[in-house]
């Protein structure tokens, strides 16, 4: 006969903590604390393969019944007491338990066994009417909702449930404001009023029979799996349906027997900020349920201290031994009855992203862990708080509405429509978000200044996310129900309306914008922080660089532990007000002369960056992307514009137009831009190199050390990078012989389409390494703009018919799968191909661990990500190691 329950208590236990799969979380570690001998009240689980089948068949397998009528018999062994007796009755709860911990998605039902018989006997063994009948008329008003489907009433109680309309009215009859202060009789007649509702309401009556209550709601908290909440809950965490729940049936212990009991949650240690020493709250004569429900403001534990100096020590010995046992922090939940504790459950307990980090090396000082334990506790998503501020929970202002989380971190400021008012309002001291419908290369200097950026449209790789993210600015990006409107500098969401000047609040780690200030917890990348970086460069095998375009950039990310440059995007440099002229005049040049003319004065300003960034990455690699964007992208768009860029260049703003006109392109991601531009015009990327060249001579007479890579964008066809190559090298040869220096220095090209990926191993023949540009790649392997994804990829992300989305975690059965062959292809043909991942992917923990099994040498990522990433990539390689690969 399959075994469908496990047993737990008098300390002893059928399961064990490692079968959360088939017990739950819950159930397996009431299993494990009762073996360890830690007082928890006897009961039983049944598994989560009885949760398939009710799934399946809606009904409960017949084998059941028996095991659960000896299980309880079990119990009543244990406790003293029989399940149904009417002179001293044993009562249970039923509690779900998910393999993942779901809060407060699923039901639970507290104090079952009792009716009007068994009630009189509480009230008799204990001494204790008005505590019978408490728990009567709690029963009664949970069984009604639960099990029995008593709705709230949205048209008499705004939502309350008609149990807690009588009980309030029951309080104003009696004119008291506590339900502490009801008697028994009142709460014997609430009792009755609660029957006659459920019987109103569904036409069926409250079940007297123990036997017949304990059924109903063993199904219906099989049935919670299904509700809504937890189906939301689910999707948004991507839980599997199919592990089903757990059902826990245990002896109730009873926190509200009197003025020596309570019910209390605890962390074992500060969860925000990691600190050791119990952290946690109570209340005294109450059920558990009522701490959760926050019924009423629960006591700080510090107060059981003060009235069990006995009970505390106890617990706190309790709570070491879960943690040294668990090797985790735990969140416990406890009940003292009467002075005596009960542990009710043990979990490892959420925590900050500070708490994460302390917790985990305090463990390693402690001797709990070892160093690879600490990184395996380690969720790197949640660095991200340690290195931004991050908005303090009890301050969050009125929600004013969500896009996407582009660029982690809180800020507060005012909002203003443009760059150049953001540079203005900045001068003059003040905070200021820049809120537009979407933003341009040209906002990059009001987005420099501002404390925050948020964009109506866009998607997590459009131009507004990546470069926030560089920048290390908090951004959210498609707050689709925002209407800008920038000529009359407000925006709206529905009837909301925001002026210029007015304070709002985002948070780019959730996507969430505020009306209003809150109270921001300054980021703090502490002692322990730094001692945990230590260990993971130990662990991994990947490297890990940054994307950074300016100097400034390459410190932070170097701060932060990057180990070169993956990613410098040239054309970042151009925008700069002073410089835009010289590029505009190239672009419109009408030949190779006029082009050569502009590009002459570009390429002292490039020179000098690179030669900014060289110092700055002394001794390190450092990959300079020639340029990538499509022309038009530099050019003026409005009248106004035209007008002003005619007047600088002296030439007629029809003139301007047209050309600007000419180079419209109906689809520029896949148009006339990076190589190409090249191919066409040979003396972009001749100027670029020569900059780069001379900036590394120079470097060199400074005494840095250098490493250039040079890496030609959007290449698809092996002729395109033979032919830049060779032009390259040209250059640069000839800048190094002309010097009579001699310097090593590579040229490779990103894999960012999927025809690069499926001809690799031709592209390999001319190429020093590749970069997957993993952006670009998902945009067109998807078909799908990294621009306007954001208009639809929500709903899709929202309804479940995608799980992620892929310009965020690689996608790695399509994109990862072209990326495989372009690795095998590439390596196939020269073995020691150096690969690396410049995408914004190369920050994403998961994505990380896919460069790592694919055999990447290196992720590039943002500056603020990079710490992510090593992380990442030690527990991939821990992972790796784990599994003998
Ligand atoms: C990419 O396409 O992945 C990439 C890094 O280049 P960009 O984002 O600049 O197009
Ligand atoms: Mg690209």
């Amino acid at each position: 006969m399959p075994r469908y329950i496990y047993k737990f208590g008098a300390g002893q236990a059928d399961g064990r903590s490692d079968q959360a799969l088939l017990l739950g979380g819950k159930g397996a570690n009431l299993a494990e604390m009762a073996s360890l001998g830690v007082t928890v009240p006897p009961g039983f689980t049944i598994t989560t393969e009885v949760s398939a089948q009710f799934d399946e068949s809606g009904g409960l397998p017949e084998a059941l019944r028996g095991q659960v009528t000896a299980a309880l018999e079990w119990m009543g062994e244990a406790t003293g007491r029989r399940f149904g007796n009417a002179e001293d009755p044993l009562l249970v709860s039923v509690r779900s338990g998910a393999p993942v911990s779901m809060p407060g998605m699923m039901d639970t039902i507290l104090d079952l066994g009792l009716n009007d018989a068994t009630v009189e006997g509480l009230a008799r063994t204990t001494g204790d009417p008005r505590f019978a009948y408490d728990c009567y008329r709690r029963f009664v008003s949970m069984y009604g909702e639960i099990v029995m489907g008593v709705k709230t009433d949205d048209e008499h109680g705004g939502g309350e449930s008609p149990f807690d309309r009588l009980l309030a009215a029951k309080l104003a009859e009696l004119k008291v404001d506590d339900e502490r202060e009801l008697d028994a009789a009142a709460l014997r007649a609430l009792v009755t009023q609660f029957k006659i509702e459920i019987l109103r309401r569904t036409s069926r009556p409250f079940p007297e029979e123990p036997t017949a209550q304990l059924w109903g709601a063993i199904e219906a908290v099989f049935r919670s799996w299904e509700n809504p909440r937890a189906e939301v809950y689910r999707r948004m965490h991507g839980i599997d349906r199919s592990l089903g729940t757990a059902v826990t049936v245990q002896a109730m212990v009873f926190g509200n027997r009197g003025p020596d009991s309570c019910s209390g949650v605890c962390f074992t240690r500060n969860p925000a900020t990691g600190e050791p020493g119990l952290f946690g709250e109570l209340l005294w004569r109450a059920q558990g349920e009522d701490v959760v429900a926050g019924v009423r403001t629960p006591e700080p534990i510090e107060s059981l201290r003060n009235r069990m100096p006995q009970v505390y020590a106890e617990l706190v010995e309790l709570c070491q031994r879960l943690e040294q046992h668990f090797a985790d922090m735990q969140d416990v939940e406890f009940t003292v009855e009467e002075g005596h504790l009960w542990m009710l459950q043990t979990r490892s307990g959420k925590r900050s992203g500070k708490a994460m980090v302390r917790v985990a090396v305090d463990m390693v000082g402690e001797g709990v862990l070892d160093a690879h334990g600490a990184i395996e506790r380690i969720d790197p998503d949640k660095l991200g708080e340690v290195m931004h501020s991050t908005i303090d929970p009890d301050s969050r202002p009125q929600a004013l509405t969500k896009g996407l989380p582009a660029s982690p971190g809180a800020a507060i400021g005012r909002v203003v429509f443009s760059a150049e008012q953001a540079e203005e309002w900045a001068k003059r001291g003040d905070a200021v978000i820049l809120v537009r419908t979407e933003t341009s290369p040209e906002d990059i200097h009001g987005m420099k200044v501002a404390s925050g950026i948020l964009t109506a449209r866009g998607g997590m790789t459009s131009h507004a996310a990546v470069v926030a993210r560089g920048m290390g600015r908090p951004c959210v990006t498609a707050a689709t129900d925002l209407r800008v409107d920038h000529a009359r500098e407000r925006f709206t969401v529905g009837k909301v309306v925001v002026a210029k000047g007015d304070v709002i609040t985002l948070d780019g780690s959730t996507g969430e914008v505020f009306l209003g200030r809150a109270t921001l917890v300054p980021a703090s990348m502490s002692e322990e922080f730094q001692t945990l970086m230590g260990w993971v460069d130990e662990v991994r095998r990947l490297r890990v660089r940054t994307n950074a375009d300016t100097p400034a950039d390459a410190r932070t990310a170097r701060a932060f532990g990057a180990e070169g440059i993956g990613l410098c995007r040239t054309e970042h440099m151009f925008f700069a007000p002073e410089r835009i002229l010289a590029v505009r005049e190239m672009i419109l040049a009408a030949d190779e002369p006029g082009r050569r003319a502009a590009l002459a004065k570009i390429l002292p300003m490039q020179r000098d960056d690179f030669l900014e960034i060289f110092r700055a990455m002394d001794g390190l690699p450092v990959t300079i992307r020639l340029l990538d964007p499509p022309l038009h992208e530099f050019l003026p768009a409005t009248p106004q514009d035209i007008a002003s860029v005619a007047a600088d260049l002296g030439k007629r703003p029809d003139e301007v137009a047209a050309a600007v006109s000419s180079l419209h392109e109906q689809n520029p991601m896949l148009g006339h831009r990076g190589c190409r531009l090249a191919m066409s015009y040979p003396e972009i990327y001749e100027t670029q190199t020569r900059a780069i060249a001379e900036a590394a001579l120079l470097a060199l007479q400074a005494g840095v050390a250098v490493e250039p890579e040079i890496m030609i964008p959007f290449v698809s066809t092996p002729s395109e990078l033979s032919l830049l190559r060779e032009r390259v090298c040209r250059v640069f040869d000839k800048v190094l012989a002309d010097a009579g220096v001699e310097l090593e220095y590579l040229v490779g090209t990103m894999i960012e389409l999927p025809r690069a990926c499926l001809v690799g191993d031709r592209i390999a023949e001319h190429a020093d390494f590749f970069s997957f540009g993993t952006n670009d790649l998902t945009q067109t392997v998807w078909g799908l703009s990294r621009d306007d994804s954001g208009r639809f990829l929500p709903t899709y992300l929202d309804s479940g018919w995608l799980d992620r989305d892929p310009f965020v975690v690689l996608d790695r059965a399509g994109v990862g799968a072209l990326v495989r062959i372009g690795v095998e292809k590439g390596r196939a043909r020269k073995t020691k191909l150096k690969i690396g991942i410049c995408g914004e992917h190369g920050g994403e923990p998961s994505s990380v661990e896919f460069c790592h099994v694919e055999g990447f040498d290196y992720v590039s990522c943002s500056p603020f990500r990079v710490p992510i990433a090593r992380v990442a990539a030690a527990r991939a390689a821990l992972r790796g190691e784990a599994r003998g690969k």
